[in-house]
């Protein structure tokens, strides 16, 4: 699935420090990109009660959704018979008696603690028993499910049955499933020895809720090598809009009709919540599904519908039973049930393979780019495989409200809807690009997780990470002009470096991953970003052709079963033939968080007078100076096998590889030829997942080749040398005066890839100075940079609209221009503004943004009511950024009481409101304010660490002083340690003292570039 979320709005949120949140995020329940209409937003609010439990009275909540408005049926408890009912009452009388006696005399400071029924977690789990463990026992797995729904759209709750075939591979007395929120009813459920009817006898049966499991515990024990028939006869379910297992998802059609459309997400533990399984991604099996439903609604199955036959409920209902699956596990089972307002588009290939796109009618027209991309994915992944989709058609549905930007269930890929709507007349390429790799990572999927599994979550990144590295590595093939590689290596690999820096991210894999909460979280942007990062790094170190060798025969050998990171790796060492053993050249990337910095020197040998080069690295992490590095903590301490890239200025065309192994703390080599005036630039074309720091000379030559003739570097290798200098300026690896007169040369700049690493740091560097007396001075530096770009930039249509990265720059340079002062861009901005406003005439999608945000800072309060009404209307997609740009108090204000109050209509993804307000730079000691002040309510209202990590929390990114830091202090105290907020205000704290640190360190430093004569050469 498609999780962290950026949408091509929210990519440009990245350009700005402001917004991006610099640290890793641990939850995302939100779609990213912001609905179309208003109506559609269901967002985090509605399951705001999660959280694990205090410890030793663990409840059903710990490991699951809540709904305000949406109350979760509690299952029953504990099923037991009659007779034994009597006998446990007359038991626990005689119990009380005993215990009050008792009590009389003793005072017993143990009294009312322990193990009070059945249903009642224990207050210490005790390992030995099976079901006291977070993850199944493997000693019962499935291999066939059949699942019996009847579904009324209708009516909230549904019923159905599921029989399971499992083999048991050692003697157990424990059958042990998963199930959350179920209704089942015990009379109903019998376990037989596969093919007899004879049922064998159950001893006890029941929920053991902390874990979400349904035990059943035997008589006697099922014996090994043998096959067993569950059936559970008869289980109840209620379907909620709560976005998780079996939902209910509405929009109102154009006749204002209410609709309703019942889909699925079962990822990562939801199936549990539709129907009793095993589930967990280790259990795959194959799942034969069968949906009694009115017949006006559509079933789609993750396989075709192999027949209908009538219903028993009613005339005007059928049942539908869809083709069995491969073996898959749980949670890419999909199903959806479409109303007849839902319209789609198919393409049937010659062979009879059908890809279709589904939507509600009123934007079904908008899918046909979707469509095509979907069919032309599948078909790129068929070619690279040289093997076939298992599953025969493929459909793509446009969900109004979903958790994921999309879900890859196996056939049925599931989207939240503007994700695969594009309108080519109101929307950027930037959205033509998202909802091409949006649907290219689905379609991976198909291969990485749904044919070959992870064994576990903790490797979910085997997935994700190759899903995230094909969204490019397969654009570049279907569309080669976008040069989405590049764009990869400036918007994915340097965004993680950046998250990566802090000293509170986290390792890739976590083998440590157990629990509900744990996993959910582990879907961050280390998988997905990280993941291709690494993945990228190694098909540098590989060759494209072992690469892809290795890939084939890990799908090939694991495919219909599960692998994990090892046996990864395992693959990829045969590719090479033993040259190289990736397993311990990637475990180190893997299994602890960071990446290193590598320094480069040049030295000359004083007998042979030989050039030399001498390596080395260190852990590059930005942390607060009251924070110590435990290099224990990791299995590695923090060393890593790096593949050094490098090429010098005399043999710039000739990349080699120097190894620096973990084990080893420099490596020296030798410089051929006359370097006096020459540089050496190491990782070339930012393959490596590291960043690299050179001796005072060698940057002062980089800085003399850009000033010269900057081209000689490619883009990519620009946006690095500028995001490397300014990465180790930060940690104080670097002088300040020498990484800002990295940015001397961009007067001449005039690529996308650099100016998005410069404006990102520049950004930063705004955030720091933005209360400063000297940044007047700055804000006329960054502008002087910017002139000429700027005024190369149009602002009517541009003829060009297809070239992605030429869109991209306008869109980064009209926005810089204008934050930083420029009056022709803000005059131009205004002036657009105004005539969208009054004449409701569309601006260019592009420069939406840019003229809403200008409009609104230099606006009256008439303006910000207007767009306000306009985002209401739902016609317009407006950005939570642009009504936050306000420079009258009291509507920023407004606008946040109105977005955190629940009940009060917000046309934007309400937990970036109070976050953006705060990055405006007279709102934010409003949003300080108002979040301390609120911060009760807040903590209420959202439950998620992601809407505090990007969203709310981002407000504290222009802090700077001692009093912001005591105010986030203060919030510190007043939230409880369970609550996903606190460890996000851990993370912030760290970083605003980081922020506090650096601006007491370098305002000087700063000033003083800024006086130089240099400096003054470019304004
Ligand atoms: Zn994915």
């Amino acid at each position: 699935m498609y999780r962290y979320g950026e949408d091509y709005a929210d990519r440009y949120s990245n350009v700005n420090p402001v917004m991006a949140s610099f640290s890793d995020l641990t939850e995302d329940i939100v779609p990213s990109r912001p609905p179309q209409k208003p109506a559609h937003t269901k967002v985090i609010e509605d399951r705001s009660e999660r959280g694990r439990p205090s410890s030793g009275t663990p409840s059903v909540s710990s490991t699951t959704y809540r709904s305000e408005r949406m109350p979760f049926v509690e299952p029953k408890g504990f099923f037991i018979s009659y007779w034994r009912l009597f006998w446990l009452v007359l038991l626990v009388v005689l119990l009380v008696l005993i215990v009050a006696i008792l009590t009389a005399f003793i005072d017993s400071p143990r009294r009312g603690s322990g193990e009070v029924s059945g249903t009642a977690p224990p207050t210490t789990l005790d390992p030995s028993i099976p079901y006291h463990r977070p993850r199944l026992p493997t000693n019962v797995v499935p291999k066939m499910y059949d699942i019996d729904l009847t579904i009324d759209a209708d009516d909230r709750e549904y019923s159905g049955s599921v029989g399971v075939t499992v083999s048991c591979s050692e003697n157990t007395k424990y059958i042990i499933l998963h199930s959350a929120f179920l209704t089942i009813d015990p009379d109903k459920v019998s376990v037989s020895r596969d093919g007899y009817a004879e049922p064998l006898d159950v001893r006890r049966q029941f929920y053991f809720e902390l874990h979400q499991y349904y035990v059943i515990e035997m008589e006697n024990e099922l014996e090994v090598d043998e096959e067993y028939r569950i059936a559970i006869g008869e289980f109840k379910g209620v379907m909620y809009q709560d976005l998780t297992g079996l939902y209910i998802s509405e929009y109102t059609d154009v006749n204002a009709n209410l609709r309703k459309v019942i889909a699925t997400q079962f990822s990562p533990t939801f199936a549990r919540k539709a129907f009793p399984c095993f589930d967990e991604p280790g259990m795959k099996a194959i799942f034969q599904v069968t949906v009694d439903h009115p017949r006006d609604y559509k079933v789609l199955c993750n396989t075709k519908v192999a027949l209908d036959r009538p219903s028993a409920v009613s005339d005007t209902w059928q049942v539908d039973v869809c083709e069995a699956t491969p073996v898959m596990p749980t949670y890419v089972v999909g199903l959806v049930l479409v109303n007849p307002d839902y319209r789609s588009m198919e393409r049937i290939r010659p062979d009879g393979f059908q890809i279709r796109v589904w939507s509600r009618s009123e934007v079904i027209n908008h899918l046909d780019w979707l469509l095509d991309i979907a069919d032309r994915s599948l078909l790129f992944f068929e070619s690279y495989f040289t093997r076939n989709e298992v599953i025969r058609k493929s459909d793509h549905v446009a969900i109004p409200t979903h958790m994921f930007n999309a879900m890859e269930n196996w056939g049925l890929v599931t989207y939240y809807e503007s994700n695969a709507v594009y309108n080519q007349v109101t929307e950027t390429i930037r959205a033509k690009v998202w909802t091409a790799i949006i649907s290219v990572h689905e379609c991976a999927h198909m291969w990485f997780g749904n044919l070959v599994t992870m064994k576990w979550w903790a490797d979910v990144w085997l997935k994700e990470g190759f899903a995230t590295f094909f969204m490019y590595e397969a654009m570049e093939v279907l569309e080669p002009s976008w040069g989405m590689s590049d764009i990869a290596a400036v918007e994915i690999v340097q965004d993680a470096l950046i998250r990566d820096g802090f000293v509170t991210s986290k390792q890739m894999s976590d083998p440590a991953i157990d629990e509900v909460d744990e996993i959910f979280a582990n879907f961050g942007w280390t998988v997905y970003y990280k993941g291709l990062s690494i993945l990228r790094m190694l098909k540098g170190m590989l060759g494209t052709e072992a690469f892809d060798r290795g890939i084939h025969t890990y799908i090939d050998r694991y495919k219909f079963s599960n692998a994990d990171t090892g046996d990864l790796w395992n693959e990829f060492t045969k590719a090479t033939g033993g040259s190289l053993d990736v397993k311990h050249i990637m475990d180190t990337w893997i299994f602890q968080k960071g990446y290193p910095v590598v320094t480069v020197r040049r030295t000359t040998d004083q007998t042979t007078g030989q050039k030399r080069v001498v390596i080395e690295q260190s852990y590059y992490v930005l942390k607060s100076e009251s924070t110590t590095i435990n290099y224990g903590e990791s299995r590695y301490g923090y060393k890593w096998d790096i593949p050094f890239t490098y090429v010098t200025s005399s043999d710039r065309h000739n990349v080699v590889t120097k190894w620096l192994y973990a084990n080893t703390t420099s490596e020296t080599f030798d410089l051929p030829g006359d370097h006096s005036n020459n540089w050496i630039l190491g990782n070339i074309g930012l393959t490596g997942f590291y960043r690299v720091n050179y001796d005072i000379d060698n940057w002062n030559r980089i800085i003399r080749q850009l000033a010269d003739d900057h081209t000689v570097f490619t883009p990519v290798s620009r946006a690095a040398i500028i995001d490397d200098a300014f990465a180790l300026q930060r940690a104080g690896l670097l002088d300040t005066q020498t990484a800002m007169r990295v940015t001397l040369y961009l007067t001449k700049e005039d690529q996308y890839e650099p100016w998005l690493a410069a404006i990102r740091r520049l950004n930063y560097l705004y955030d720091r100075l933005c209360f400063s007396p000297i940044y007047g001075m700055y804000e006329i530096y960054v502008r002087g940079l910017l002139r000429d770009v700027e005024g190369a930039q149009g602002w009517t249509v541009n003829t060009d609209q297809e070239n992605i990265r030429a869109q991209s720059l306008r869109e980064v340079i009209l926005q810089a221009a204008c934050k930083y002062g420029s009056d022709a861009c803000v005059s131009t901005a205004r002036s657009l503004f105004q005539s969208f406003i009054e004449s409701g005439e569309p601006v260019e999608p592009g420069l939406t943004r840019v003229v809403n945000t200008v409009g609104i800072m230099y606006g009256n309060e008439d303006d910000w009511n207007k767009l306000w009404s306009i985002a209401l209307a739902g016609n317009h997609v407006i950005n939570a950024e642009a009504l936050a740009a306000s420079s009258i108090p009291w509507i920023l204000e407004r606008y946040m009481s109105r977005c955190v109050n629940l009940s009060s209509d917000c046309p934007v993804t309400r937990h970036q409101v109070v976050g953006q307000v705060g990055n405006n730079v007279i709102g934010h000691t409003v949003a300080m304010d108002f979040i301390d002040d609120h911060w009760n309510d807040i903590l209420a209202t959202f439950y998620s660490a992601r809407v505090f990590e990007d969203g709310i929390l981002t407000a504290a990114d222009l802090s700077n002083t001692e009093s912001g830091l005591r105010v986030l202090e203060s919030l510190l105290g007043r939230t409880s340690e369970s609550h996903p907020a606190y460890s996000v205000l851990e993370k912030v704290i760290e970083k605003v003292k980081i922020n506090v640190e650096w601006t007491h360190a370098y305002e000087y430093e700063m000033r003083r570039f800024l006086e130089s004569d240099e400096a003054k050469s470019v304004l």
